[in-house]
């Protein structure tokens, strides 16, 4: 059984050259984030070099559910709560513009299909019902489908469209992003494991590893709380069944249809919710069979699975990323914790901390300051994520 769908992806014919001098950034993880980082340092004349203990883009960034999403990881609802009115607004229009950007140099990668947040029952309608209102004041874009089509229809009430949203092929992605990176001048050693800070030679350091334990983050280790995802993809089949991603319960279910015609889905947490609090990258009969049942009663039949893999995203009881220097380390900053929502939060929070890094940083990162993990007295697990 093969692992994941993304990474048989043609990877593009690319080198990077080696530093001739010591680096000002050494860059953690070599995922959308520490990526997305290296170009816009790299660009901006900086020696930078990337480290990652596998291949560019073989951590979460090549096995995650392919969605790209507009906002943070809660609802538009939830944000508007726990932020305000204006700095959700605010943090929804932010990630639409890197949406924007995302679509500019990712060519055939990202495709602006929108995407389907279904209600699994009345409930859940009630509250999507509440969230288009809310998104519809503040003048985002959002469509109201009560009628949807075929097997879907019996089963979810009602959905919100979104029209700015993506489906991205996330490991072809980060390879352009890490290609553009080495072509303006960043170093990229995969395959190389950071186990001590101590040996990096840079000014300044950033660990862009999200859920996997790097064991450099001092007291925010084990905060950033490592959390597995698991997938499949079927063959091809011969009927489009699904033009965008789709996601329901809060989160918790998720598929798409690639142009191939396989559908690739995730989710299903919940089946095993204590299990899945883990950084061990293996699948599970249970969730991997309740995977299959569940897309075969959305195609109506039985399919032939070929690709089963499990990743590890980083969750945050806050659902706010985490980004920033880390406390007590002047010259380490983190960028991570996207709680499951990390393509579009990935690409721009690699951007933001290399800003601030280039001395102008973003308003909203005073809102992802790392040093609130340290504050906070007790937290409880959110059940509400995207992956
Ligand atoms: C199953 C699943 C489905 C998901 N679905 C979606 C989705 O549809 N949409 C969405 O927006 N988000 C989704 N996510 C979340 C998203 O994939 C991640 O948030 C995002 O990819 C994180 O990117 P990153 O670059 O920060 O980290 P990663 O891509 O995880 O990269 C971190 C890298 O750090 C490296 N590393 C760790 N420690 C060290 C060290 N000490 N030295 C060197 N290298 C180290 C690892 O090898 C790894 O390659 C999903 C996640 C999973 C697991």
């Amino acid at each position: 059984m093969a692992d994941t769908y993304w990474l048989e992806d043609d990877a593009p014919a690319w080198r990077s050259r080696p530093l001739d001098r010591s680096p000002d950034v050494a860059i953690v993880g070599a995922g959308i984030t520490g990526c997305s980082c290296a170009l816009t340092l790299a660009r901006a004349g900086l020696a930078v070099r990337v480290y990652d203990a596998r291949g560019v883009a073989e951590g979460a960034s090549g096995r995650n559910g392919g969605f790209a999403l507009r906002g943070g990881a809660m609802s538009y609802v939830h944000a508007r709560e726990w932020l305000g009115a204006e700095r959700a607004a605010a943090y929804w229009r932010w990630t639409e513009r890197y949406l924007d950007r995302m679509a500019e140099l990712g060519g055939d990668a990202l495709q602006r299909v929108g995407s389907l947040r279904l209600a699994a029952d009345d409930e859940e309608r009630d509250e999507l019902e509440v969230e288009l209102q809310a998104l519809r004041e503040d003048d985002f874009a959002a469509e109201w489908r009560d009628r949807l089509p075929g097997r879907l229809g019996g089963r979810f009430p009602a959905a919100i469209f979104h029209p700015p949203d993506g489906a991205i092929q996330p490991a072809r992605f980060v390879r352009r992003l890490a290609q553009a990176s080495a072509e303006a001048g960043a170093e990229i050693r995969e395959r190389e494991r950071v186990d001590d800070l101590g040996s990096l030679d840079s000014a300044v350091v950033v660990v862009a590893t999200d859920g996997y334990p790097s064991g450099l983050l001092g007291e925010l280790e084990g905060l950033i709380i490592p959390t597995r995802g698991q997938m499949i993809a079927t063959e091809p089949l011969s009927e489009r069944l699904f033009a965008c991603p789709h996601y329901g319960r809060h989160g918790f279910d998720y598929w798409q249809q690639t142009p191939d015609g396989r559908v690739l889905a995730g989710g299903f947490r919940d089946s095993a919710l204590d299990s899945e609090f883990t950084a061990d990258e293996a699948t599970t009969p249970v969730i991997q069979s309740a995977l299959e049942d569940f897309v075969a009663d959305l195609v109506g039949r039985p399919v032939t699975v070929t690709h089963r893999w499990a990743g590890i995203f980083g969750l945050v009881p806050d659902l706010l990323p985490v980004v920033g220097r880390v406390p007590g380390h002047a010259r380490v900053w983190v960028a991570g914790g996207y709680s499951g929502h990390g393509n579009v939060l990935g690409f721009a929070c690699g951007d933001a901390v290399a800003q601030a890094i280039l001395g102008d940083p973003d308003p909203l990162l005073r809102v992802f300051d790392p040093a609130r993990l340290l504050q906070a007295s007790s937290f409880d697990i959110p059940t509400e994520t995207s992956a």
